[in-house]
């Protein structure tokens, strides 16, 4: 669905009256509007009240939005008792909201709104830059108004990632489309990215993808922290002070590892996590059992919380890339990971180090590439005792999930040139295991699969999340002889 008409629901119970009303005023008595009729509304006249018929509010000169917008007022009138025609205003001050704004013009029709964007933090030491890509916000007076949004790209982190980009938008927060406007322009001072709705709703929210928000993660969490599914454990703390939360299923000895949301912009990585939980908690669903019998598998949905809810695109509340944190020296006289800059890494480390690991998939999206991808860990001495888990775990996803393909992706690293700060090429040279990074897009799988309607969202990531169980579960055999383990069948818990 790309925009929802008007509904618009007058009951026509007694005549009309038409009132001219000469205030001119934005603040209408209850009063004013038991009366009914015609008024001047800010300058605009604009039919009032359910006591119109369409018709006759159409006969009175207002147009479909501005019976659509004289209708919100008379609800709002019915529940305060007066009424305030609001003017747009531009919200983010809320979990992962970020949005600059630079001008805000406005009249009863139209409305136009010129935003940037707010930087990371400056990530000291390792990228040197201020990251930006990420935008969540809500508007709100803006209903039946044409608005237009110009958001400011310029030097933003993977700027020509917003072509062919289309803005995510929702009026509840649960369906999200894509609005067909939107259009990525070089300007002569660099580039922006715009777009033109009439919403139909006097509040809308924007954003670059889908959110997953705390509170989601948190409702996720209490579900399955009281299952006899699985365990659920914190391994580490934050700076901002928040549970490093995991989710552990089934019991068998290899340990397999799926953690999202390095990159607290990359929303779509906690979608997928969700959808791997829900798949591994389906007692009914044999694959999932049989993978469990074969490996522990450990999901982290969201490793980067503090980054989340500050609406960072790279960054945690230190302002580190955590996917550069993963090996001292790299950089020049840089540390990582500490438990003063990136204590979400060095906690993960420590677990993957008192626990082994096997298998590791570090959840991503990109901004630039439609489609979903992997990238392997090819410059890592001794690669190819892994390379052909890798192929087989590619073509495995493929059979998988059709969202999944194997072409379009990033170039490999030269053998010995793997930058062993980046999570996959420290987890595989750590513990010479398989060690992927696993990419979607911000945009579509125009290559494969393309839904322009919603693009890649968040429902169509948790399935790709349930056909990790398929590839997994058709690689585990491979995985136990690589790593040279008893493989059997262990006592199932505790119902
Ligand atoms: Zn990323």
């Amino acid at each position: 669905m790309l925009m929802r008409q008007p509904t618009l629901r007058y009951v026509c119970t007694k005549p009309p009256r038409v009132l001219s009303d000469p205030r001119s005023s934005v603040a209408l008595s209850a009063l004013d509007v038991r009366r009914g009729g015609i008024v001047d509304v800010g300058n605009t006249k604009a039919a009032l009240l359910c006591t119109m018929s369409l018709t006759l509010c159409a006969a009175a000169g207002a147009n479909t939005s501005q019976c659509s917008r004289a209708q919100q007022v008379r609800r709002a009138a019915s529940r305060t008792g007066v009424v305030g025609l609001s003017e747009p205003i531009v919200s983010t001050a809320f979990d992962a909201g970020n949005v600059e704004v630079n001008g805000v013009t406005s009249d009863a029709e139209s409305a136009s709104f010129q935003l940037g964007i707010r930087r990371d933090p400056f990530t000291q030491g390792t990228d040197e830059t201020a990251h930006s890509q990420w935008f969540y916000f809500r508007v709100s007076g803006v209903l039946g108004k044409k608005s237009t949004f110009l958001l400011n790209t310029t030097g933003c982190s993977y700027e020509p990632g917003y072509d062919n980009f289309r803005t995510v938008a929702s009026y509840d927060r649960k369906n999200w489309f894509r609005v067909e406007s939107t259009e990525w322009q070089k300007t002569k001072d660099g580039s922006q990215l715009n777009w033109t709705i009439t919403p139909t709703a006097d509040s809308v929210f924007f954003a670059y993808f889908q959110p997953y928000s705390y509170e989601q993660h948190m409702d996720l969490m209490a579900e399955f922290s009281n299952s006899n599914n699985c365990d659920y454990l914190t391994f580490g703390r934050t700076l901002d002070g928040r549970p490093l939360d995991m989710l552990r299923f089934g019991d068998g000895p290899l340990q397999l590892y799926v953690v999202a949301r390095q990159h607290p912009g990359e929303s779509m990585a906690s979608w997928l996590a969700e959808g791997l939980i829900r798949r591994l908690a389906d007692q009914a669903d044999p694959k999932a059992k049989a993978l469990m019998r074969a490996a522990t598998v450990n999901v982290v949905p969201n490793i980067n919380p503090d980054g989340s809810i500050r609406g960072h695109l790279r960054t945690n509340a230190g302002g580190a890339n955590l996917n550069r944190e993963w090996s001292s020296g790299i950089y020049p006289g840089y540390d990582a990971p500490t438990l003063e800059r990136s204590p979400e890494v060095y906690y993960i480390l420590q677990f993957l180090e008192q626990n082994g690991c096997d298998a590791y998939i570090d959840v991503h999206g990109d901004e630039e590439i439609e489609a979903n991808f992997i990238a392997g860990s090819e410059g890592v001495a001794g690669y190819e005792t892994i390379a052909p888990l890798y192929d087989n775990f590619q073509q495995a996803l493929v059979r998988a999930s059709p969202d999944f393909q194997i072409g379009k992706g990033y170039d490999k690293d030269l053998p010995g040139e793997a930058n062993l700060a980046i999570c996959s090429n420290a987890v595989a040279h750590k513990f010479g295991c398989l060690a992927v990074t696993l990419e979607q897009p911000f945009k579509d799988t125009t290559f494969n699969t393309p839904e322009p309607d919603v693009g890649w969202n968040g429902p169509r990531a948790m399935k790709l999340g349930a056909a990790l169980i398929d590839a997994l579960l058709d690689n585990v055999d491979d995985i136990r002889k690589s790593k040279d383990l008893e493989f059997g069948v262990r006592a199932k818990k505790p119902a």
